[in-house]
């Protein structure tokens, strides 16, 4: 499980996160749903080591992580942004962390042929990035973190470049690589229907500190506060 206890961040003064209290067990699809500014990419970067913890507690599996390198928390993160290396093919882009850890040649051709076939991207895997589409770079920016087969998925808003229509199928995906990958995976976005329809659970963040987390059926029918019924749009 990933724990956070009394976790704080300040930035220049500013306190951007306070008190945030969460156990995400492990296997689960964990939604973080707020507004802009609220503080969402914050807690996925203090997750993920890339951004430090002013003060509390990040706990993975039982030992303290506040100081423990990113490369160590087995996890990999997905952004809205894709990043993905211009010069490099497809393949290239999918298998360049995996070489950089020195894995054998033949090994990270039957991770990246898996990670591509999950995805259905095969037949795009000798094409540079500019050649694709914004769903198909979407797809590589995730067969990019999937090849690392880590523990904790944390994507940022992944699909809010896309179009509805696109955010809708690739919604559909995700929730089926979570079953099929049985690893967690903790999704930021600020689209509540995005939220309803992934999260097994949801926490509601506003303005740093959690509003209320339980899963989108309680959420719904039971609003904790008025900000979470307005912002859900539910009748309070
Ligand atoms: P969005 O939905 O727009 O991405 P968010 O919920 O991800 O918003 P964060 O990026 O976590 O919000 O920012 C939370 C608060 O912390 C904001 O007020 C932001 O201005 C501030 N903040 C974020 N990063 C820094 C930084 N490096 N230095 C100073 N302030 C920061
Ligand atoms: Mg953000």
């Amino acid at each position: 499980a990933l724990e956070l206890t009394q976790v704080r961040k300040v930035f220049d003064g500013n306190v951007v996160l306070n008190d945030v209290n969460l156990r995400i067990e492990n296997g689960e699809l964990l939604v973080l749903l707020g507004p802009s500014g609220c503080g969402k990419s914050t807690l996925l970067r203090m997750i993920a080591g890339l951004d430090t913890i002013s003060s509390g507690e990040l706990r993975i599996d039982s030992q303290l992580a506040n100081h423990l390198p990113p490369a160590k928390r087995q996890l990999a993160m997905v952004f809205q942004s894709y990043a993905l290396y211009p010069h490099m093919s497809v393949y290239d882009n999918m298998a360049f962390s995996l070489k950089m850890a020195g894995i054998h040649a033949a090994q990270i051709r039957e991770k990246v042929q898996a990670a591509a076939a999950t995805l259905q991207i095969t037949h795009l895997l000798d094409r540079l990035p500019k050649a694709l589409s914004g769903g198909q770079r979407q797809r590589v920016a995730i067969g990019r973190a999937i090849v690392r087969e880590p523990a904790v998925f944390l994507f940022d808003e992944p699909l809010s470049n896309l179009d509805a229509a696109l955010r809708g199928q690739m919604r559909v995906e995700l929730a089926r690589l979570h079953k099929q990958l049985g690893a967690t995976m903790i999704y930021v976005t600020h689209d509540q229907v995005e939220a309803m329809t992934l999260g097994q659970r949801i926490v509601v963040l506003n303005q740093g500190r959690i509003e209320q987390l339980g899963t989108p059926a309680q959420l719904y029918r039971t609003p904790a506060t008025l900000f979470v019924a307005r912002f859900l749009g539910t009748p309070a």
